[in-house]
């Protein structure tokens, strides 16, 4: 079931993937959490899980995010829906907004960071006790040779780190491209929240499209015709801890 159950749960991520069987468009529903980082302004969203768990702790505005589409504008519709926020802050939905806007950019900033350092691929090495570590300027993640160590060369273990690196960043910015591309295709609505209880859900919600202001379901799921085409979509469930 998409978000109505209290932020903290038990910190394990439930994820449906649902897709089209007429358009194959694909949709998400995973339970997705959102805070207002007052220090940096943005609005991060993550999943909710024990390594992230405590991004909730302490956070001036914190709320929960559900994905949805415009069949008009062709474009996905984020619903960030606010149900916790300091009382001092006078309009949370324009500050989580904004917030948004300010997260997104600092992604395309991080992207183009990675990209740089997976361009230059400028490495160090030095001997650590019975192995030697590359290390990557400006990448958090080393690599070392172990065991077959002192069998290779010196330029082996290079040639291997990198292939590893390479290997380990091309991931990395695949993943992070498509996340990035996915903000840069949705229109965004905030709702303040705080005052709906709990329990007041209704999976056939609609919202207006923020943009156009086409009326669209709210949630993704099964028993939803595709908001694309009308067909049907199916899901699939994946646990994440
Ligand atoms: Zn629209
Ligand atoms: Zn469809």
């Amino acid at each position: 079931m998409p978000g109505k159950a209290g932020l903290i749960g038990d910190a394990m991520a439930y994820v449906t993937e649902y897709t089209c069987s007429g358009c194959g468009l694909e949709l998400v529903d995973d339970g997705r959490v959102f805070v207002w980082d007052d220090e940096h302004g943005w609005t991060e969203d993550f999943l909710l899980l024990m390594m992230t768990y405590q991004k909730l702790h302490g956070a001036k505005i914190a709320g929960k995010v559900s994905e949805s589409y415009c069949r008009d504008c062709s474009k996905y519709v984020k619903v960030y829906s606010i149900t916790e926020a300091i009382d001092c802050i006078d309009d949370p939905c324009k500050v989580v907004m904004d917030g948004i806007r300010n997260y997104i950019e600092k992604c395309g900033r991080e992207l183009s960071r990675l990209k740089e350092i997976r361009k230059k691929s400028q490495y160090s090495i030095t001997r650590e006790d019975n192995h030697y570590v590359v290390r990557i300027p400006g990448y958090e993640h080393f690599f070392y040779s172990n065991y077959l160590f002192p069998s290779m060369t010196k330029e082996e273990v290079i040639e291997d780190a990198l292939n590893d690196f390479h290997e380990e960043i091309d991931e990395v910015i695949a993943a992070r491209e498509k996340r990035y591309q996915r903000y840069l295709d949705s229109h965004y609505m905030v709702i303040d929240e705080r005052k709906r209880p709990e329990d007041d859900f209704d999976l056939s919600e609609k919202v207006n499209c923020p943009e156009c202001g086409l009326e669209i379901s709210r949630y993704v799921d099964y028993r939803i015709p595709c908001p694309r085409c009308g067909d049907h979509i199916f899901g699939m469930g994946i646990h994440y801890d």
